[in-house]
């Protein structure tokens, strides 16, 4: 991490009030924790678990406490949202659980075909040890927002087109008293053995050791925004974006706009204004297309002209802050929000929030693979 950053960083310590030196953050409500216990008693009884965390934080994304009870079980790491994470990055992450001897796999939830490829490793996990086992479990778990519902909704659709008639799951083990069967919902997904998948998934309290992990789950959403304020995930994000020189390669789009060009909807990744407002029912027009990829590339020109006019060290604490000062001037602009506006550093905090966790600034990946 640079000295900047660090600084940055730091500076959030006290105003988010982190226990001192760290340690857990009392950032979720208590029947989070009651969870865990329902959790850990769940996984006794399951067969093999899928660990959802997110592609940009593969290690930040991941409950400590749990850990020792996950590594003792058999495990998959399903790294989802890999369509927002930079794909050779991604290779490294892949490579790095290799080394550690721990099954993960690259997941989009929202794809069929890739949330097929994970189950056909869940498949051959448990069927190369336990072929004659009636029934096999497996639980979902993560931390919040990594994608577990969108998971174990794609998985029930793929169980529906293979077994479409509902088969009732009993387990002896998961009743309140020992030997009584129990009915416990869950979606077929292999016969013979039968592998379940349980429709209610674990969700895992965060574990934020320190305030740059917390800063990196607010940013990829597991946090809750309001718990650390959007104005401050945006300056974090702002930092990590100017200390790699992201805008930098941004260079293309500040040249097209110089040149007047006004590029098509197709020309980039197809924009879906759905997904970037999702409560929103009308079907996006052109004119609405036209008007993100607008944004968009104001909002990438923006930070590549600040970032080269800036003759400060980004690396230095309070040049930095003056940079990401300026940025917010410029994005205010960028994004057409009115001078006057009381609010204006919160609503660019949200806008560029927004864009960069749909992905429209392009795929990123925050945390460093362990050397
Ligand atoms: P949960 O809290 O872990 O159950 O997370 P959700 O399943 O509710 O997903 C949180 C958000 O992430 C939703 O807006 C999903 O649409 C989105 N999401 C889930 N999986 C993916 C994925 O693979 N790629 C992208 N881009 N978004 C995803």
């Amino acid at each position: 991490m640079g000295r900047g950053l660090k600084g940055l960083v730091k500076k959030g310590l006290g105003e988010m009030g982190f226990t001192a030196g760290g340690g857990v953050i009392n950032w979720f409500p208590g029947h989070m924790a009651a969870a865990t216990h329902a959790i850990r008693q769940r996984l006794k009884v399951s067969d093999l678990v899928i660990e959802v965390r997110d592609s940009r934080i593969p290690l930040s994304s991941a409950n400590a406490d749990l850990q020792p009870q996950l590594l003792s079980k058999r495990r998959v790491i399903a790294l989802n949202k890999k369509d927002l994470a930079n794909p050779n990055i991604m290779h490294k992450w892949a490579s790095y659980f290799d080394s550690c001897k721990q099954d993960c796999i690259l997941v989009n939830s929202h794809s069929k075909s890739s949330v097929q490829k994970l189950l056909e490793l869940v498949e051959l996990k448990l069927k190369e040890v336990m072929s004659r086992e009636p029934t096999l479990l497996v639980m979902v778990v993560g931390v919040p927002n990594v994608g577990k519902s969108a998971l174990i909704n794609s998985i029930h659709q793929i169980a529906l087109s293979r077994y479409p008639a509902p088969d009732k799951l009993k387990r002896a083990t998961v009743g309140p008293l020992p030997g009584v069967t129990q009915d416990i919902a869950g979606y077929k997904i292999a016969h013979q053995p039968s592998i379940y998948v349980l429709d209610t998934p674990g969700v895992l309290v965060p574990s934020i050791p320190d305030i740059e992990t917390g800063l990196k789950l607010a940013l990829a959403g597991s946090v809750k925004d309001s718990v650390v304020g959007e104005e401050r995930i945006a300056q974090y994000l702002l930092a990590v974006l100017n200390l790699r020189g992201t805008p930098l390669s941004w260079k293309h789009w500040n040249n097209r706009k110089m040149d007047g060009i006004r590029y098509k909807p197709e020309d980039k990744q197809s924009y879906n204004l759905k997904e970037l407002r999702q409560k929103r029912r009308k079907q996006p027009d052109f004119s609405d297309l036209i008007y993100v990829e607008d944004m968009v590339t104001e909002v990438q020109c923006a930070l590549y002209r600040t970032l080269t006019e800036f003759d400060g060290n980004v690396e230095e604490e309070s040049d930095l802050e003056h940079l990401i000062e300026d940025q917010f001037g410029a994005l205010q602009k960028a994004m057409k929000i009115p001078h006057k506006a009381g609010e204006a550093r919160l609503m660019v905090s949200k806008k560029l929030l927004t864009l960069f966790r749909t992905g429209k600034l392009g795929p990123f990946i925050l945390d460093d693979v362990p050397q």
